[in-house]
């Protein structure tokens, strides 16, 4: 909020000063962990304790039918009760047995709120309430939802049901206090179909026949927060193993369990190394990895039932990508991580929302790197589902969002449902994870781990706030973890450092905001856990708490380099003399040095401190080397620039230059795989395939038609890892003949794999009218329904017809809506206008959204606005340096 208050100031010394006093108190003001001091709706003075839930489901016009007796601890006597719920009819409710009039059964829409008055009050003391309620079935992952589906092997259409209930849509399900702090235990019980599966957070505890199908019991869960339940059920299968007193299981649609043999090793794997890590063993009798063909598009870690998309946890050895088997280690890693850090120990409050996600994402990394050495994780290029989020190595698509204006501190305040739903941002998960691992490795790894075991000893079965975090690793470290932590994620941003040699052996170190598209930025002060070394001896860490430093006796003639294996959360700046010693040393820096120091020049260069050839100049430099990490930071760079040329003159001769520079490493590739490369190879393969496919390279475009021929012909002719590239190229230059036969292997498959990549390659279709075919689609119901909206994002991005897809989303928005679950919502309109370069589009943008957007999806819209300025300028400027460097390097 700071921020856009003075952003348009010069700021002078002394406000610079008042303003860094403020946000250091600022970072002091958030205490422990306190029930009736934590955020919400709710009055404190009555707590539930049990819940006992019976819901009845009814598949025919999906609705369903539901009672509940909660006891309730009254801490001080009260006339009303307020609870939460949402899209639920209340048919009767009465208190200690006796019935409430209806007239006293008040619910608010709008603000999701039950409110049940009590002529004659309650006391304090233990009271039961018992509500009779109808809900509805929804098809987006919106508390209780149905999926259709293709049934594997017969291809029978059928139905299951799933829930999602994070942030907050448990209410749509039971009333409830459904807020992270009223903590207790639920006990469900489902009337489901005989030939149907239940399975929700504990074992079943009885099953019974009754009329029209079974009725099942499940074991109360221990106290946790209301968004952690989960139901799912359908004709499924599952495959088991026991790990110590767990029992693991994978379920799935009939016929696909045994897909889940790898995520069933790799969870037996993750827990026995958290049940290490955490101190406290994994404390549910079963963890449930539940597999649903739609409905949601990630995973959600209801507690002891995590469900997953599908694609991202089943894995067929003989059809699926190395990309897939990393996806869902990682995936699997985070989830599981949860049980932990928001499930046993929960944030208090969604304003602390990157307690819980920042740190399973810094856990779940860590986990797979540790399991997976050879994936290089912290360098892998995140793809995220949603085409319109960024993608690229994790840490640096957070850095690339909180450059801007339109960024936001990791810990911020929400009052409303919608915040909290768009609090899932990348700032929450990547930023914070970032954090976390500069702070670890800052801290030492062991001393971390430490401060993590007090942590979750002391508060297990409760809440916290960053307070307790940063409390347990102070106690481990002796550090003041607060104070350092405070500028990272109480105000937003981040520094670059500048590097200036100096006379005998001195070097100055200047801190100061880095920022992109941000003019007058309000200037911020860090504490920098900086890591520097010599090239080739070991690092050192500074403490950086100033905005000035200097380093001693750095001989002159020898290169420097910060911010070591790029673990910090900071960008450097070097100077001339600096930057050309490092240019020398290139070949003897390691892969995670060399990729940080190209990420560096890439965003010196999007922040206009330096121009293209900084980081073209370091690119044509680099040693021919083989590397995945590294050539997927050109590839991510020239996909961007590429995309930002489309219609332009300049396309061509950047094609052609962009192809020079990837070129030489393929044709050291080729096409087949060899017995003696290494382990991600094959990879790099499928990488500049699509890479030089999407830069029109004639003979890639060629080769992969052909393969295309015969996979068609003979399915297993193509690798697993190539058969994402081959179809993207094969789709991109489609005549509508190999179109239909894309969308015919589409229709037919069952492997939600598969399926979705001849969807993606329907997806970047170029000629209008078949991208107008693809964009149908998303009506239909052939695909999924968080996977059909995203088809007009895929298509919005890969098509190069941002303009076509955006006619069609306006068109069809009302439809395309009813797709969305709660976490999209806020921002699917806004998020397709992500590919215009052109400002006119940011006045279009703005237009729309005063006509038709509510004001929750204000901050989707203005990151936008501003990626659509940032390309319209960066473009200009873009087009007059690469076309002097390309000249240059043409002579
Ligand atoms: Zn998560």
């Amino acid at each position: 909020m700071g921020g856009r208050i003075v952003r348009d100031m010069r700021v002078p010394l002394l406000a610079f000063l008042v303003l860094f006093l403020i946000r250091s108190l600022a970072g002091a003001v958030e205490k422990p962990f306190n029930f009736t001091e934590t955020p919400g709706k709710l009055p404190k003075e009555v707590v539930p304790t049990e819940y006992a839930i019976r819901i009845v489901p009814n598949m025919d016009n999906f609705t369903f039918a539901g009672s509940e007796t909660v006891k309730l601890n009254v801490r001080s006597p009260v006339y009303q009760l307020v609870l939460n719920a949402l899209e639920l009819r209340i048919e009767a409710a009465s208190v200690d047995g006796k019935e409430l009039p209806l007239s006293e059964i008040k619910t608010d829409t709008e603000e999701e709120l039950l409110t049940l008055t009590l002529p004659s009050g309650l006391a304090a003391g233990d009271h039961a309430l018992m509500l009779r309620f109808t809900g509805k079935i929804n098809q987006q992952g919106q508390g209780l939802f149905y999926m259709r589906y293709q049934e594997h092997g017969s291809g029978a259409r059928k139905v299951m049901l799933g829930t999602q209930f994070e942030a907050t849509d448990a209410r749509r399900f039971f009333p409830c206090w459904d807020e992270p702090a009223f903590r207790a235990r639920f006990q469900l019980t489902v009337v489901v179909p005989e030939n149907w599966l239940a399975v929700s957070n504990m074992p079943i505890e009885s099953e019974q026949k009754i009329a029209g199908g079974k009725e099942v019991r499940f074991a109360p869960t221990p106290l946790m927060s209301s968004y952690l339940n989960v139901f799912v059920a359908g004709e499924l299968d599952f495959i088991e193993s026991q790990v110590g007193p767990t029992q693991v299981r994978v379920i799935a649609t009939k016929g696909k369990a045994e897909l889940g043999r790898y995520a069933l090793k790799v969870s037996a794997e993750i827990l026995k190394y958290y049940n290490d890590y955490f101190g406290v063993p994994y404390p549910l009798p079963k963890l449930d990895q539940i597999a649903i063909p739609g409905g949601f598009g990630g995973a959600m870690e209801n507690w002891g039932g995590i469900t997953y998309y599908e694609s991202v946890l089943l894995f067929d050895p003989k059809n699926s990508s190395a990309q897939t088997k990393q996806d869902i280690c990682e995936v699997i890693a985070h989830e599981m991580a949860h049980m932990w850090f928001g499930d046993l120990v929960t944030m208090a409050w969604w304003d602390n929302l990157w307690l819980n996600e920042g740190f399973a994402s810094w856990m779940g990394s860590k986990c797979t790197a540790h399991l997976n050495p050879q994936w290089e994780v912290w360098l892998a290029r995140d793809l995220p589902r949603d085409p319109t989020r960024r993608s690229g190595i994790a840490k640096e698509a957070a850095m690339e969002s909180d450059a801007r204006s339109t960024t936001h501190p990791i810990h911020q305040p929400v009052a409303t449902e919608a915040e909290a739903n768009s609090a899932f941002d990348d700032i929450t998960y990547k930023k914070g994870q970032s954090f976390l691992r500069m702070l670890e490795s800052f801290l030492g790894e062991d001393v971390f781990r430490d401060g993590i075991r007090r942590y979750i000893a002391a508060h297990k079965y409760s809440n916290t706030t960053t307070a307790d975090l940063w409390n347990a690793l102070s106690d481990a470290s002796s550090k003041s973890v607060r104070e350092i932590a405070a500028g990272w994620t109480e105000q937003p941003g981040f520094p670059v450092v500048n590097v200036k040699r100096e006379t005998d052996g001195k070097v100055r170190l200047t801190q100061e905001r880095f920022t992109v598209n941000f003019k007058n930025a309000p200037p911020l002060l860090w504490q920098i856990p900086l890591t520097y070394s010599l090239v080739g001896e070991a690092a050192a860490t500074l403490l950086m708490t100033d905005k000035t430093a200097t380093l001693e006796k750095v001989p002159a003639d020898r290169a420097l380099k910060l911010n070591v294996n790029g673990a910090g959360n900071y960008r450097v700046q070097y100077d001339e003399p600096s930057w050309k010693l490092l240019l020398k040393t290139l070949p003897k820096l390691g892969v995670e040095d060399r990729v940080n120091l190209m990420s560096d020049a890439w965003a010196l260069v999007q922040a206009g401190r330096a121009p293209v050839s900084l980081y073209f100049g370091l690119v044509e430099t680099l040693p021919a080397s083989t590397d995945l990490a590294e050539r997927e930071q050109i590839i991510n760079v020239l996909d961007f620039m590429n995309g930002l040329w489309l219609d332009s003159s300049e396309h061509e001769k950047f094609q052609r230059y962009a192809q020079g520079l990837l070129r030489p490493t393929f044709e050291a590739l080729g096409w087949a795989s060899k017995p003696d490369e290494p382990a991600n190879a094959e990879r790099l393969r499928a990488s500049l395939i699509s890479a030089l496919g999407h830069l029109d390279d004639p003979e890639v475009l060629a080769s992969c038609r052909e393969h295309f021929e015969k996979y068609v012909a003979d399915p297993p002719s193509l690798a697993p890892d190539l058969r994402p590239a081959v179809l993207a190229v094969v789709g991109r230059y489609a005549d509508e003949k190999t179109w239909n036969k894309l969308h015919e292997l589409g229709l037919k498959t069952t492997s939600i794999e598969d399926k979705q990549n001849y969807y993606n390659a329907l997806a970047g279709a170029s000629d209008p009218k078949l991208v107008k075919k693809t964009l149908a689609i998303a009506l239909t119901d052939e695909l999924p329904t968080s996977r059909a909206i995203f088809l007009v994002s895929r298509v919005a991005r890969d098509s190069g017809r941002p303009d076509i897809a955006w006619e069609f989303a306006k068109t069809n928005m009302k439809a395309l809506l009813t797709k969305v679950d709660a976490a999209g919502a806020n921002r699917y309109a806004p998020s397709l206008f992500a590919f215009f370069s052109d400002d006119s589009r940011a006045d279009e943008l703005r237009a729309y959204a005063k006509k038709n957007l509510s004001q929750a999806t204000a901050p989707e819209v203005a990151k936008v606005i501003d990626e659509i300025q940032f390309r319209a300028e960066f473009k200009k400027r873009l087009a007059i340096q690469i076309d002097a460097r390309i000249e240059k390097k043409n002579h």
